[in-house]
């Protein structure tokens, strides 16, 4: 089976991570340090924290902000539901802005209309989470410029995005938001099993991501030099020695991955230039990681028969998927009394959206034969 993406892992990282397991330390050791630090320096922002997964990352980032029972938090739609779950773990209010059909990501048009109702009836949202879709960057100059006007501040989920450029500086730099937040899930850019990392160049949010991600306890000098004490509500919420190293180990190679997979999309261009869906591309001043390649069907007698071309497709190996139904369609979320037709183009885009495989280890015979299924699916 042809998958939509999947981890890439060789001989060097398993031998960084057994070399990790017969170390002085599985947990809290050198090598998250390490991993951390690698994260700081390829990124550029300043403070690196890893956690567990994402989703952890997104809760703590959320609750660094002060995200509590009376806060309003607006996300994309067009992502996986860990994106608005965080701010509900806090109690808060989500709210969905739609996207554009350019770049699948949050239309910023929408945005500011969203706000200058908001602002009339008091209602303007304490944290923004724009979202970074198959890697492609936002429009985070002009969300920037919306925060500083409307009082918000921005949580980046990066996770699909590491590797990715705006503007010449790579996703997660923080440049334009208070906190990026990557995942390491399997499929993602780099893998550690679970993982996920918190970014900022702002040191006071990186000392409560610290608190968080380890019960709230910090150490204290007084009274006793033994001493620790929990100062805030925190969780368990860090990574292991092990996941650090394969995180290490697979930062070496993402400058091949993400070359690799835009190579990949590079092919596409060409390759499915003779069938009608709209390519995946690169707005101007982005170059993606390519996380995901998304086509987009332009006729309506595909658009109604996606199923058929998913299964037809599955069945002769080759792995699709569709990314994403809107948030609020999840029947969880309809209960919190979203309707239908809410985000009309985030609705219109998940009719015609299809992720095809791309990712580090597709073959171009592999390739091929997507581009071959493809077609026979869709005659
Ligand atoms: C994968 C993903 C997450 C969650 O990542 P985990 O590391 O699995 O918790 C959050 N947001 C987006 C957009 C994702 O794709």
């Amino acid at each position: 089976m042809i998958k939509y993406s999947t981890q890439f892992i060789d001989d060097d990282d398993v031998k960084a991570v057994v070399q990790s397991l017969t170390s002085e330390y599985l947990t809290q050791g050198p090598c998250i340090e390490k991993f951390e630090a690698e994260m700081a320096r390829y990124t550029e922002a300043k403070f690196a924290s890893a956690v567990c997964n994402a989703t952890a990352g997104l809760h703590i980032a959320c609750m660094a902000l002060g995200v509590n029972e009376k806060s309003i938090v607006w996300t994309s739609p067009n992502s996986f539901a860990a994106s608005s779950n965080c701010a509900l773990y806090c109690g808060a209010t989500v709210d969905f802005v739609d996207i554009n059909l350019t770049t699948y990501n949050m239309c910023t048009t929408k945005l500011e209309e969203k706000l200058i109702h908001a602002k009339k009836q008091n209602r303007l949202p304490h944290v923004l989470i724009p979202v970074h879709l198959g890697g492609q960057s936002c429009d985070m100059k002009r969300i920037h410029e919306l925060s500083k006007e409307y009082e918000f501040k921005i949580i980046e989920d990066a996770s699909h995005a590491l590797g990715g450029e705006y503007f010449g500086r790579k996703i997660g730099s923080c440049q334009y938001s208070d906190i990026a937040i990557l995942s390491f899930h399997p499929v993602k850019m780099i893998t550690t099993g679970e993982g996920g990392m918190l970014l900022t160049n702002d040191e006071s949010l990186q000392n409560k991501f610290q608190a968080y991600r380890s019960h709230g306890i910090v150490k204290v000098s007084t009274p006793y030099p033994w001493s620790y004490e929990q100062q805030v509500l925190g969780y368990n919420y860090r990574v292991t020695e092990m996941q650090a190293a394969l995180g290490l180990s697979q930062m070496k190679k993402l400058d091949m991955f993400v070359s690799k997979r835009r190579q990949i999309a590079e092919k596409y261009k060409t390759l499915l230039a003779d069938i009608p869906v709209h390519l995946h591309l690169d707005a101007a001043n982005s170059k993606m990681s390519y996380h995901l390649y998304v086509i987009r069907f332009k006729e309506k007698k595909h658009v109604e028969r996606k199923a058929g071309i998913f299964n037809f497709m599955k069945d002769k190996g080759v792995g699709t998927q569709v990314h994403y139904m809107p948030i609020y369609h999840h029947p969880y979320y309809q209960k919190l009394g979203f309707k239908n037709g809410y985000c009309a183009n985030a609705e219109q885009y998940y009719l015609e959206a299809l992720s095809i495989p791309n990712h580090p280890k597709l073959t171009d015979d592999e390739q091929l034969l997507v581009v071959k299924t493809l077609k026979e699916a869709l005659q």
